[in-house]
């Protein structure tokens, strides 16, 4: 992997700058220097498309319109705004932020400021501190890597801990010193809108002439890739209790194996072994667990002291993970096998 003289990185700044200004996204509700918007905004695009975290946005901002109304909110009511939107240690560790900023009275200034927030990693605080701050440090996310790999035709995988300091290093050489804002947007949206994963846009792209996967015809052969991590299997019974429109919840308190990625929310009560008839079977795909749910009819005498009795109504307002939402759902709504 070779570096550029450091002309060009002046030169691909602004061609890239320049291109986001007619062509990148705008309009977005979160495109405001204030670091309230700009950190909710940024925590719920980690793993998560513009177009679903939109709607998410702005329901978190009517209930919690100032990080002090966030830090003083139970923390399952955040569970239950966030419902849905999936990874909830984002959302645990939002609410734990939020406490921490509104105990020091403002938000962080500096990327290493935000990097001392929980949920907070070095590419989002890099993020935050352009957009906020105007400092000049370079995001370096998933779609960012991507574009850089191609730009620079790395080589080596990118998922390897010594591409990942180079890339940032890299990164870092390429953001602008006079508007490191507008140049994170542009990588950002170059990433998400030309310089895709698959079938990338060359033809449009402002950073064609600097692109050497471009140059070598086959910019889909980058980022290079070490062989996957093997995705985790899981298998979790659950049990389902219902008795006249009620059923019975328990609240994940710890994060345990099987369904304890979903900590902070009410999900069903996990069975040691299959118990009752099966009712229903699902399967969750998550980044690195394929998790498979296998829900058995159960009465109350089985169920953990723990558990509590959720209404039909009440099931909307819960906050549930969304296959136990859907399960419930399609449960109380159609036949009782589902
Ligand atoms: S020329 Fe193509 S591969 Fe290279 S950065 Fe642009 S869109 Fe990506």
């Amino acid at each position: 992997m070779m570096d550029e003289p450091a002309v060009d990185a002046v030169r691909f700044s602004d061609a890239l700058c320049s291109w986001r200004l007619v062509h990148g996204r705008r309009n977005l509700p979160w495109f405001t220097p204030d670091p309230y918007k700009r950190w909710l905004s940024e925590i719920m695009l980690q793993q998560t498309q513009v177009a679903v975290v939109v709607d998410y946005f702005e329901r978190f901002l009517r209930v919690f319109p100032t990080v002090e109304a966030l830090a003083r909110a139970s923390e399952e009511d955040v569970m239950r705004l966030w419902a849905g939107l999936g990874y909830y240690s984002r959302a645990r560790n939002l609410h734990k932020a939020a406490q921490k900023v509104a105990a020091a009275g403002a938000f962080p200034k500096t990327s290493a400021g935000w990097q001392q927030l929980p949920g907070v990693g070095p590419s989002t605080a890099a993020a935050l501190a352009s957009f906020c701050n105007g400092e000049a440090a370079a995001v370096c996310d998933g779609n960012v890597k991507r574009v850089l790999a191609r730009i620079f035709a790395v080589r080596e995988p990118v998922n390897a801990a010594g591409t990942g300091r180079r890339l940032q290093e890299l990164a870092q050489s390429r953001v602008s010193r006079t508007d490191p804002a507008g140049y994170n947007q542009a990588m950002m949206d170059l990433g998400a809108m030309l310089c895709t994963r698959t079938r990338p846009r060359c033809e449009a792209c402002p950073v064609q002439d600097f692109c050497r996967a471009f140059h070598e015809g086959n910019p889909e052969a980058y980022p290079v890739k070490s062989a996957a991590s093997a995705v985790r299997q899981a298998l979790v019974h659950a049990l389902l209790c219902v008795e006249k429109d009620r059923v019975w919840l328990v609240r994940r308190s710890t994060v345990q194996k099987g369904m304890g990625h979903w900590k902070g929310l009410w999900t069903l009560p996990e069975a040691a072994s299959a118990a009752g008839a099966e009712v229903a079977r699902i399967r969750h795909v998550m980044s690195h667990v394929v998790l498979t749910l296998v829900v058995h009819e159960a009465s109350r005498a089985e169920l953990p002291e723990e558990a509590f009795a959720v209404s039909k109504e009440e099931l909307a307002q819960a906050p549930l993970p969304a296959p136990v939402a859907k399960l419930l759902k399609r449960f109380f709504e159609g036949p009782k096998a589902v």
